[in-house]
């Protein structure tokens, strides 16, 4: 039997929806909405369109939000000096730099993440955060990984007890991924670029996330019958065409549930900045 096609765009909404209502609590009780300020260094034009989609989520749900577009040629101090000034900013409680960075700045990009306020961070990538995810303590997560447990959630697929296999072990998806299904109780492998016998661990997975960047990478032979595939791969195989990691023609006939791409995990991903960017503000207001 085909799988039960888990679409993005159902449980977006729904996250937004939520993230909206969230806003006009945090307005009427502070008189002040959620801010969110993106920092955008020169003209990458990918860039530009995910600033502008995150900028348009922002109006949408009464989130206020500040693109700071720098030149180009910007130095990592005057980078790190915008980040000082916005992280004694009371108005906005949310900072994100666009990655990736223009050549002259990238090897800093962990110094210039870094200087974001944790408690601002609303990617989930600073060092204190990903210690909170490590511990169990309250803290911001990295959107992707954690809209897909909200995703699995929504769905009603249960992670308690469950078998799940991570492929992938990127600081952004694949460790959190793995920390956010331990922390539901699901027993979990990570696997990588080194692990032998892939497909006899994938086969054992009752949830699989493949965040790999190969296209078409998970066939059907490496996925169990009935088990929730969720696809984190973005790859562009030309200008017009997304594919995921996972064979979704091939799989979804041996899946239980599965993610397409596009249209699947990837319009989580902006829900669940808008999510974070609601917790921030509860979390400074609360502090
Ligand atoms: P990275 O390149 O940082 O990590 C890829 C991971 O895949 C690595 O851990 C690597 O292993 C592993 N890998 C590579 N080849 C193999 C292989 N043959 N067998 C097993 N594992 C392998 O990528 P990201 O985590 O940043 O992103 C993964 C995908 O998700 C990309 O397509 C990206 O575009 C997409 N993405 C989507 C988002 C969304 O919003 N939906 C957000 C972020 C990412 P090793 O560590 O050994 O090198």
């Amino acid at each position: 039997m085909a799988a039960r096609i888990l679409e993005g765009k159902v449980y977006a909404q729904k996250l937004k929806e939520d993230a909206g209502k969230k806003a006009a609590e945090l307005r009427e009780k502070y008189g002040m909405a959620p801010g969110l300020a993106v920092i955008i260094v020169g003209e990458n034009p990918a860039s530009q369109v995910y600033v502008r989609n995150k900028h348009k989520s922002c109006e949408e749900l009464g989130i206020s939000s500040e693109v700071i577009s720098m030149p180009e040629e910007s130095t990592k101090e005057e980078l790190l000096a915008r980040i000082d000034d916005l992280n004694g900013d009371t108005k906005i409680h949310g900072i994100l730099v666009q990655l990736p960075l223009p050549k002259q700045i990238a090897a800093y990009e962990a110094e210039i993440l870094n200087r974001i306020a944790p408690e601002k961070d609303v990617d989930g990538f600073h060092p204190v955060n990903v210690g909170r995810l490590v511990t169990g303590e309250a803290g911001l997560v990295p959107c992707t990984p954690a809209g897909c447990i909200r995703m699995l959630d929504m769905a009603g697929i249960p992670l308690d007890g469950k078998r799940a296999v991570v492929i992938g072990r990127s600081n952004i998806v694949g460790k959190p991924m793995f920390h956010l299904l331990l922390a539901r109780h699901a027993t979990v492998t990570v696997c990588h670029s080194h692990t032998a016998n892939l497909a006899e661990i994938t086969r054992e997975a009752d949830i699989l996330v493949a965040a790999i960047g190969k296209p078409n990478f998970v066939t059907a032979d490496m996925v169990k019958p009935g088990a929730a595939v969720i696809d984190v791969g973005i790859n562009r195989i030309a200008p017009k065409k997304l594919m995921g990691d996972v064979d979704f023609e091939q799989v979804k006939e041996v899946a239980g549930a599965i993610t397409p791409v596009p249209g699947g995990v990837g319009l989580l991903t902006v829900a669940m900045l808008m999510q974070n960017v609601v917790k921030a503000m509860e979390m400074q207001m609360q502090a």
